[in-house]
């Protein structure tokens, strides 16, 4: 019996985790990623944490995967983000290796997400996959008869930056009209302080669950004030369900996949999404091209990266052989 580590570095949270080879949590460590700490803070965290679970494993540890907030270079194994600083083109999966002593391997969060719901959650047993992760951002991993889809540059799946329109915000990445300006945490947390603005009389509980400050409105204060009722926030994530709806489409038109699974921090608004999503394909569905696709939420909820770095630590695993 041998044990793995996993680690999920995020831009608000990270996790280090200690799994066995079926891929079950035995324990796990779970800390607020500090905003201004920077590249050497965190790769300081990962380090501690992940020796203090290697000493505590009762089994011997034989490898280490990591999830990656951002995109990675899987071929060369390093970091590519330009927006987390110092953080470009670092090769995290190198320092992991030598830092621990195990061999390594590091993906993106969307990536192992898909890996972690493909082998551990909503899709066991499915033969493909396609996993969307909506919090800050948008990302999507897509798996095919069994495999990850990474694509020539490493940036398969990344469904945040379809273009779904031609005249939306700006983007994080530069472009315009990025799904992900119309559907992600930041994009909903805008909706929502652009009708605390204009009426505010219309979401003074959004506004009361924000201490009074519009600018402090998040997306889950947004989701809060659905659950209960409010109309204007029910309208916001329905318009965000139809946009996600349409993208999903486009998806199911190019993949097929048995499933969609979505993940990360929004979809734990749960029905609140989902509903207007299956609402909005309802309505576009083409009464000629018929399809089983399922969407569905992650199984593993916030924790489907960490389980896909496991997921991967485990392929990197010697003993795996
Ligand atoms: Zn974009």
């Amino acid at each position: 019996m041998n044990n793995v580590i996993a680690v999920d570095i995020g831009g608000t949270h990270f996790r280090v985790g200690l799994f066995d080879e079926e891929g079950r949590r035995l324990l796990v460590n779970e800390h607020a990623t500090l905003r201004d700490g920077g590249r050497d803070w965190m790769l300081q965290q990962v380090r501690d944490h992940c020796r203090g679970l290697v000493e505590k494993s009762d089994y011997p540890v034989t490898a280490c995967g990591v999830s990656f907030g951002g995109p990675v270079d899987f071929e060369r194994q390093r970091v590519t983000s330009l927006h987390a600083p110092g953080w470009e083109d670092f090769p995290l999966g190198e320092w992991t290796r030598e830092t621990l002593g195990l061999p390594c391997r590091l993906d993106n969060d969307a990536n192992a997400g898909a890996l972690g719901e493909f082998r551990y959650g909503a899709g066991r047993g499915l033969r493909s996959l396609v996993y969307v992760t909506i919090s800050t951002g948008i990302g999507g991993g897509l798996i095919s008869d069994g495999r990850l889809i990474r694509g020539r540059d490493s940036m398969a799946g990344e469904i945040g930056h379809l273009p779904v329109s031609e005249n939306g915000v700006l983007c994080s990445c530069g472009a315009r009209g990025c799904l992900e300006t119309f559907c992600s945490g930041t994009a909903i947390a805008q909706r929502g302080q652009e009708w605390a603005t204009r009426r505010p009389e219309s979401v003074a509980r959004m506004i009361e669950m924000s201490g009074g400050v519009i600018e402090n409105i998040t997306a889950q204060a947004v989701v809060q004030a659905a659950a209960e009722g409010n109309m204007a926030a029910e309208g916001i994530l329905r318009e965000v369900g139809r946009w996600l709806g349409r993208a999903l489409l486009v998806v199911i038109r190019l993949l097929n996949p048995d499933k969609i699974v979505l993940g990360g921090g929004v979809a734990q608004a749960g029905k609140l999404l989902i509903d207007p999503v299956h609402e909005a394909l309802d309505e576009l569905k083409s009464p000629t091209i018929r399809y089983s696709t399922e969407i569905v939420l992650a199984e593993l909820g916030t924790f489907s990266p960490l389980y896909g770095a496991a997921a991967l630590a485990l392929e990197a695993a010697p003993s795996q052989a």
